[in-house]
């Protein structure tokens, strides 16, 4: 049977049984079983959809939870892995933490996030006393360690630090004797062993996120809704608009609503009911005037998720 169906986005034609159509919550953050597709985008805007959503799952705190949890996701489709720096204009996240004077870039172990690896790195403080973080590579040698602070544009160097461990020291020390009079301070070491210390992560995203969420929120509620929407009417005008060409995520995003029922939360005989496992909750809700869709990503155990109405009563 030969089917043709019109994208809601550009309005062109295509076979919808051809591709895959759109995974609502991109396969990354895990595998459903019973999962909706979303069938009535051609596969030219799901993939400019799918480059805001690399950024979404790179660059937001979702890239944290997913180090952290693993979904599983099919092997061929591992994209917007955590190895990249930077995702449609917004830097991957950056752990840092604090010395009193600076910081100190580290990385967060692949395995489990809540490890910390140390970076071999230079910490530079410009006149503005802004902050860089050069990382150091064993044989690199002075011109690539040069090539890299050029990289940075016009930096006036006022103050760098080194950490760097011990095995690498020697190599490192001699590199930075090349840098211009360049003062060494001996920093008291890192104890050996397991020490806990305070990470803070930058987070930074541009409207590619917020873009993807919105992305995520309309094509829910259109496979949900009981209105017979296909999304291209005229009322969808702007969400459309702002998931492909972006804009003020402010007209769409706001934290009042209805209120869900969820089986969480608490209840009156005392105790507390939370998920068991890693979830995704998602929720939609129309009126005559409005639709408005909950998402709350990676709700682990024991967290009651916000802004929920619980009906476990009894
Ligand atoms: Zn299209
Ligand atoms: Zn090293």
């Amino acid at each position: 049977m030969n089917q043709i169906e019109k994208c809601i986005y550009c309005g062109t034609s295509f076979d919808p049984t051809k591709g895959e159509g759109d995974h609502i919550l991109p396969v990354q953050l895990g595998e459903f079983r019973n999962d909706k597709r979303f069938r009535k985008i051609c596969s030219l805007c799901n993939n400019r959809i799918g480059r805001s959503e690399q950024q979404f799952l790179a660059c937001g705190p979702e890239s944290f939870f997913r180090d952290l949890v693993k979904p599983k996701i099919p092997q061929k489709r591992k994209r917007g892995c955590s190895k990249v720096k930077a995702a449609m204009g917004a830097p991957c996240p950056e752990p840092t933490i604090d010395h009193g004077d600076h910081r100190e870039l580290v990385k967060l172990s692949k395995d489990n996030p809540l490890n910390l690896l140390a970076v071999d790195q230079i910490v530079i403080h410009d006149e503005q006393d802004k902050e860089f973080f050069i990382e150091l590579f064993p044989g690199m040698g002075p011109d690539g360690l040069k090539k890299r602070v050029e990289r940075l544009g016009t930096v006036k160097i006022k103050k760098t630090w080194i950490h760097c461990d011990d095995k690498h020291w020697t190599e490192f020390k001699k590199l930075t004797e090349t840098w211009a009079k360049s003062e060494i301070q001996n920093l008291p070491d890192n104890n050996v062993g397991i020490t806990q210390v305070n990470v803070r992560t930058k987070i930074v995203v541009t409207d590619h996120y917020f873009r993807s969420l919105a992305k995520i929120a309309f094509h829910y509620y259109l496979v949900h809704s009981s209105r017979g929407f296909r999304g291209d009417e005229k009322c969808f005008g702007p969400i459309r608009d702002f998931i492909m060409n972006g804009g003020n995520d402010k007209d769409f995003f706001n934290k009042s609503g209805p209120k869900f029922i969820m089986p969480f939360g608490k209840i009156l005989s005392g105790g507390v009911i939370t998920p068991n496992q890693w979830c995704h909750i998602m929720a939609a809700d129309e009126t005559d005037k409005e639709a408005v869709v909950y998402i709350q990503l990676f709700v682990g155990r024991g967290c009651v998720p916000t802004h929920i109405t619980s009906n476990c009563q009894t």
